[in-house]
């Protein structure tokens, strides 16, 4: 669960994250875009204002320059008629734009083209012209015709002598109207204002300041927030240098201030923010909307991918979580589930597997429909026994796990016992005497922290022993266990270098004829001689051998060794006895051993009537054609057949006379039981069968007196036991040899 968490808490800062970069980036990347944007405005807004300069330039220059040229040409004349010169002037005025032009002498009384005789020596146009330099006035007011004006005027020289001044005023409207035409699609408009505000043209768009006399008054009075934009203006118009404000006056303007290079005027261009900005500000509004569209689209293919993601992980989930058999639990499960329980509480905690013995036989027996039913039923008896926070799962096959509680250790084993009891209840329907045998391995969880594997192979391990005895519902794990194991892993991992090291030697267990006690014979049984002196039994290590096939060059080794002893003997004149070898079952998976034995016999030289094989009698059950057919193979050469350990296997008297052994050697185990009654029963009855079946009878694991003695009354042909005597080493076995020979 908290691993879930953190992963979603990762995951949602994870988006989070991305999003502020991503919000981030797009701040900066738009304010980027804007300033860039900002600077092809002004720029614009300053290339504008340059045109505007240059045209008003053009219109009053010419103006001025027209005049000069007018004044030049009428110093020029010899003799000067004021009214020529009107009359002159009045043909030509129509060539300009001007008003009303005029001519005075160094009076100031001046002529008009309009035929009026106005003062004009008051006026500062005419005092500059009189000293001798061209000039425009500031704005006036027209003294004939009203409205403003503003007046050129040129110096008329003679012989470097001013002798009179020409003059034109010119309609402040019609300058407006040569600005107005180059604003921004009607949306901007220019004034010309002397450095210190003061108007000289205003302008006819209805945002502009109306009735303004001074910029820097009515932009303190349109808006309180001017006072900087003033400053900066103040700036320009004082030092002549070029630049921008933004100003209010109900909207935020832009307004740039050009020196004109005409008096002291300046050019101010106007044009609404907006309007200027309204092209960047699409773009910007664009980029937002592109870039709003593709989050969203990311946005929607992440959640997309997410639900997709979780759909297919549920997906999954159902797959490796849930048994299709069962519907219930699958392993994979079980271990999340008891990996993600904390409070496993060691020393109160029982780890637990558990299998049907010889499941197998239902599948084949009864087939495989009912197989799963028979697990079904499993599932549910262990299920319904899972208290709180209690888990059971499927492994493969009929393997089950479980994870249970206990205060004490004995009622884990009850509740085993009654687990038990209730699979055992389930009966299959064609067969209801078929009783499932489940089996359990049980370990007690020692530490804390404990992983899932760890528990799991302790209790299969417990399991593996519990299935290798008989009739056992339950193992306990214990250390020993383990110890155990590892030891006989030890043991298997040495077991092929002893046998470089020559470490394994033969003893022989005298045989002797129940009749005379004469020494009829032996067996040899390998030991394991470790170099500190310390004895491996067989039934140790013969097992390992078995599982690892190495048991076949062992059996081999012993029956070249025990043909070498014979030769020896019969070389010394010793009495030879027959000797039996043991041969391991797993000889009948490799027939050719046969030829092998065969070669080590002849090269020996010892009659085959002093080399027996022993045989288990369960090796027949499992492989009983390869069985017979070798068993043949060996009466061909001549070998005596023994079968070992009779009465331990599942066959039946009557199977005896199927199979042709020439000695039959009774357990101990059977041997053990003569003194109850039943015991005694079959050893009779045993007898009788083999003796009407010519077969020789040797009893193993004769001890005591009493067995002896019973079992010779019975008619036992041969004893072998320690009775008479242990398994011993050569030179012990050549003194019984020595002694049967002086008798
Ligand atoms: P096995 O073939 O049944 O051998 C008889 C075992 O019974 C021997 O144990 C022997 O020492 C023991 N025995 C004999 N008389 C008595 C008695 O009066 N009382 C008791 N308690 N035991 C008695 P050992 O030598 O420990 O061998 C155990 C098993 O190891 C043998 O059982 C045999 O199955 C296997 N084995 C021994 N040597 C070989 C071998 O060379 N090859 C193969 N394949 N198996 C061998
Ligand atoms: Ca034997
Ligand atoms: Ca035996």
């Amino acid at each position: 669960m908290i691993r879930k968490n953190k992963k979603s808490v990762f995951k949602i800062s994870y988006i989070i994250v991305l999003l502020v970069i991503s919000i981030v980036t797009l701040v900066w990347y738009s304010k980027i875009l804007k300033d860039e944007l900002s600077n092809l405005v002004r720029n614009t807004l300053k290339e504008v204002s340059s045109q505007n300069v240059l045209v008003v330039q053009k219109e009053i220059e010419n103006d001025v320059q027209s005049l000069e040229e007018i004044a030049d040409r009428i110093g020029n004349v010899k003799e000067i008629n004021e009214e020529e010169v009107v009359n002159t002037l009045k043909q030509i005025i129509y060539r300009y734009p001007f008003k009303v032009m005029g001519y005075c002498g160094t009076d100031g009384i001046a002529h008009t083209t309009d035929e009026r005789t106005v003062d004009i020596s008051e006026r500062e146009y005419f005092r500059t012209a009189l000293g001798g330099e061209a000039c425009i006035s500031k704005p006036l007011e027209d003294l004939v015709g009203g409205g403003e004006i503003i007046a050129f005027s040129a110096p008329v020289m003679k012989e470097d002598m001013v002798i009179g001044v020409v003059f034109a005023t010119y309609d402040v409207t019609s300058l407006r109207e040569i600005l107005s035409v180059t604003s921004f699609e009607g949306e901007g408009y220019t004034y010309i204002v002397q450095s210190d505000g003061s108007k000289v043209v205003d302008s006819v768009n209805p945002t502009s300041f109306q009735n303004m006399t001074n910029i820097y008054t009515s932009m303190k009075e349109s808006d309180r927030r001017n006072s900087k934009a003033i400053e900066r203006l103040k700036h320009y118009l004082d030092t002549g240098e070029t630049g921008y404000v933004i100003f209010y006056n109900k909207v935020g303007k832009y307004m740039y201030s050009t020196p004109l290079g005409i008096n002291d005027w300046y050019l101010i261009d106007v044009v609404p923010v907006d309007f200027l900005e309204s092209t960047s500000n699409d773009i910007i509004r664009r980029t937002y909307i592109v870039c709003a569209v593709l989050t969203a689209v990311c946005g929607v293919i992440a959640v997309w991918l997410y639900w997709e993601e979780r759909r297919k992980k549920k997906q999954m989930q159902t797959l490796l979580y849930v048994d299709d058999l069962t519907g219930g639990n699958t392993f994979a499960k079980f271990k999340e589930d008891v990996e993600q329980r904390l409070n496993i509480n060691y020393g109160r905690t029982a780890f637990i597997t558990m299998d049907l013995d010889e499941f197998k036989l239902v599948n084949e027996l009864f087939g495989y429909e009912e197989g799963n039913r028979v697990l079904r039923h499993v599932w549910k008896v262990l299920t319904e026994h899972c208290g709180d926070g209690e888990y059971a799962g499927r492994g493969v096959a009929d393997r089950f796990s479980l994870l249970l509680y206990f205060e004490k250790r004995p009622d884990i084993e009850k509740r085993v016992i009654k687990i038990t009891e209730e699979i055992q209840r389930f009966a299959i329907p064609s067969a209801s005497e078929y009783i499932l045998h489940p089996v359990f391995g049980i370990y007690y969880v020692e530490s804390n922290g404990e992983d899932v594997e760890s528990m799991m192979s302790c209790a299969s391990l417990a399991h593996n022993q519990a299935k290798q005895e008989r009739d056992c519902i339950y193992k306990i794990y214990t250390n020993i266990m383990k110890d155990r194991i590892l030891e006989k892993k030890q043991l298997s991992d040495q077991i092929e270098h002893a046998y470089k090291n020559h470490e394994f030697v033969v003893y022989y267990q005298p045989k002797y004829e129940a009749e005379t006690r004469r020494l009829a014979g032996a067996e040899a049984l390998v030991r394991w001689k470790r170099p500190d002196g310390q004895m491996v039994s067989p039934g140790l290590f013969i097992p390992l051998a078995e599982e690892s096939g190495f048991v076949c060059k062992l059996d081999k080794y012993v029956f070249n060794e025990v043909c070498l002893a014979q030769k020896r003997w019969i070389d010394m004149g010793l009495r030879a006895v027959p000797i039996s070898v043991n041969l391991s079952r797993r000889h009948l998976d490799t027939p050719e051993f046969i030829g092998e034995y065969k070669s080590m016999l002849d090269q020996s030289g010892v009659p085959i009537k002093y080399m027996q094989l022993e045989i288990t009698e369960s090796a027949m059950f499992e492989k009983k054609a390869e069985f017979l057919e070798i068993i043949e193979s060996l009466h061909k050469m001549g070998f005596v057949i023994l079968m070992d350990d009779f009465g331990t296997g599942y066959s039946s008297l009557m199977m005896l006379k199927s199979i042709p052994i020439d000695v039959m050697k009774l357990d101990k185990t059977f041997v053990d039981d003569f003194d109850d009654e039943r015991g005694e029963q079959i050893i009779r009855c045993v007898m009788r069968m083999a003796q009407d079946l010519c077969i020789s009878i040797t009893a193993e694991g004769v001890e005591t007196e009493e067995q002896y003695k019973f079992l010779k009354g019975i008619g036992c042909d041969t004893i072998q036991g320690y009775y008479f005597a242990r398994p011993m080493p050569e030179e012990e076995f050549e003194k019984c040899m020595e002694k049967l020979d002086s008798d």
